[in-house]
C-alpha cells in the first residue's frame, strides 16, 4: 500500500474508490480530487495504472492512498478501509466501481466464469460497503455510489452472469438506502450504458457501429461523463437524493 502526500493534512473530505486505477474509476478519482477530496483507491494488480492515477490526483491537490487487493475478499476490503482511515481520515464517500466481465451465452458458460463475475462485482460491492458503513452510520454522514449497468436494469444477451451481478447491486443499494437513510447516509446506483474503457475496447468495430445506431446521442460515453454524475451524487447538491438508479447511457434505454 502506498500513501502519496501533496498538501498537508487538511479538512478535505475523503473518498474511497474501488477499481480506481483505470476506466470509469480512474475518471472518478480524478474528478473527486479536482472537486476537493482526498482519495483512496484500489485495484486488483495493475501497479503502473495505479501509479498514473495517483499522480493525476496528487497533481489536482489530493492526498492519495492506494493499494492492490481483491475486493471480493472481505478481509482485504476491511483492511484497506482501516489503512485508508489511518492515512487520510474517515471515509465520507464510497464509490464501488471495480468490475469485470466474462461474457458467454449461458448454454456455454463455465462455473468459474459465473463465480468470478459474481464474486468481484456483487460480493466486492458488499465487502467494501460492509467495511465503511458502520463508520458512516456512527458519524451520521456519508454517500455511497455503486456502479451497475444498463445490463443490470434490462439484461443483456451473452451476459447472464454480469447482468445478474449488476441487478444484484441495484437491490443491494436500494436496501442499503432504506437501512441507512435514518442515519444520514445516502446510497445511489449509477447505471452506465456503453463507455469507452478497456472493458469495451475488445468489441469489434461492426458491433460498435451497430450499438451506436441504437444510442440517441450516437456515441459511446466517456469515463468523465459517468464521473461527473458520481461527483454530483457525492456532493451536498444531492443531499435529498437516495435509493435512485441513475442512467448515463446517451439515451440507450429510452
Ligand atoms: P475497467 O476499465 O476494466 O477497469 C476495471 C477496474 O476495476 C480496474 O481498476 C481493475 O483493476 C479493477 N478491478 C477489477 N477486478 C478487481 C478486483 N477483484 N478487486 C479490485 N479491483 C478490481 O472497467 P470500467 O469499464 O471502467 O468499469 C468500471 C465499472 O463500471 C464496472 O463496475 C463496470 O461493470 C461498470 N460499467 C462499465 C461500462 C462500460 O461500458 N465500460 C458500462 C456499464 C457499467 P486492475 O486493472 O488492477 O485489474
Amino acid at each position: 500500500m502506498t500513501t502519496a502526500t501533496a498538501p498537508p493534512a487538511g479538512d478535505r473530505p475523503v473518498a474511497l474508490v474501488t477499481g480506481g486505477s483505470r476506466g470509469i474509476g480512474r475518471a472518478v478519482v480524478a474528478r473527486l480530487a479536482a472537486a476537493g477530496h482526498d482519495v483512496a483507491f484500489c485495484y486488483r494488480s495493475d501497479e503502473a495504472a495505479g501509479r498514473e492515477a495517483a499522480a493525476d490526483a496528487v497533481a489536482a491537490g489530493a492526498r492519495v492512498h492506494r493499494g492492490a487487493l481483491d475486493v471480493g475478499d472481505p478481509a482485504a476490503a476491511r483492511e484497506f478501509v482501516k489503512e485508508t482511515e489511518r492515512a487520510l481520515g474517515p471515509v465520507q464517500t464510497l464509490v464501488s466501481a471495480a468490475g469485470i466481465t466474462r461474457d458467454r451465452p449461458l448454454a456455454l458458460m463455465a462455473d468459474d466464469e459465473w463465480r468470478a463475475v459474481l464474486t468481484t462485482n456483487l460480493d466486492g460491492t458488499y465487502a467494501i460497503c460492509r467495511a465503511v458503513i458502520t463508520g458512516m452510520m456512527r458519524r451520521k454522514s456519508g454517500s455511497v455510489v455503486t456502479l451497475s449497468s444498463v445490463a443490470g436494469v434490462h439484461g443483456n444477451a451473452g451476459q447472464t452472469n454480469y447482468s445478474a451481478s449488476k441487478a444484484g447491486i441495484i437491490g443491494f443499494t436500494r436496501a442499503l438506502a432504506k437501512e441507512c437513510g435514518p442515519y444520514g447516509v445516502r446510497a445511489n446506483v449509477v447505471a452506465p450504458g456503453f463507455v469507452d474503457t478497456d472493458m469495451t475496447a475488445a468489441l469489434p468495430d461492426e458491433t460498435r457501429a451497430r450499438l451506436k445506431e441504437r444510442i440517441p446521442l450516437a456515441r459511446f460515453g466517456a469515463p468523465a461523463d459517468v464521473a461527473h454524475l458520481v461527483a454530483f451524487l457525492a456532493s451536498d447538491h444531492a443531499a435529498y437524493i437516495t435509493g435512485q438508479v441513475l442512467g448515463v447511457d446517451g439515451g440507450l434505454v429510452v
